[in-house]
């Protein structure tokens, strides 16, 4: 099956964070608290996803204050921190959705995003993932972690399913409106 075929068939996108959404770097605060910087084109690329009608998560095996702070401010459906192994919320967060494992696409950077790549139906590695994710991903982004990756994986479903016009003329319109 064609990598365009398999993101035809996807109803919800699934990433990492560390290394994914991020550039892997963590600064550590005195206090222990970890900052991280987000990349502002995958901020708009879940604007476009969910204008889109995709459903949005994050599965990560750190936890973090900013990162809910995040996920709630972009509306993010589902957010799983603290996850070791990331099948079990995998597999929860496709029974809430009533979702199929191949309506899912997931990204990753790492070895610990191995066993939901091989799961979701369209899976992703970003640019600077582990050669064996990379390997073993359906889709290699060009862009880096933390460096648009995720966006890249959206934009690519949108131009799939044929939406990427839809999406954008609809983009503009409520960004004039908030203007
Ligand atoms: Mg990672």
């Amino acid at each position: 099956m064609t990598n365009k075929a398999r993101a035809r068939r996807v109803r919800m996108v699934l990433t990492d964070v560390d290394g994914t959404l991020t550039d892997g770097t963590l600064a550590v605060l005195p206090d222990g608290e970890e900052i991280k910087s987000y990349h502002v084109k995958d901020g708009l690329a879940v604007l476009l996803a969910q204008l889109a009608g995709l459903k949005l998560g994050i599965i990560t095996g750190k936890r973090s204050r900013g990162l809910e702070h995040r996920a709630a401010r972009l509306k993010i459906d589902e957010l799983v921190q603290g996850a070791a192994d990331k099948m079990p919320p995998f597999r929860d967060i496709l029974a809430r959705h009533g979702l199929r494992p191949e309506e899912v696409a997931y990204i990753g950077d790492d070895i610990g995003d191995l066993a939901v790549m091989r799961a979701a139906g369209f899976s992703a590695a970003v640019a600077d993932a582990h050669p064996v994710v990379r390997r073993s991903a359906n889709y290699v982004c060009k862009a880096r972690g933390g460096r648009g990756a995720y966006r890249e994986l959206i934009d690519y479903i949108l131009t799939a399913q044929g939406k990427w016009d839809l999406v954008t003329a609809e983009f503009k319109t409520i960004f004039n409106r908030a203007l």
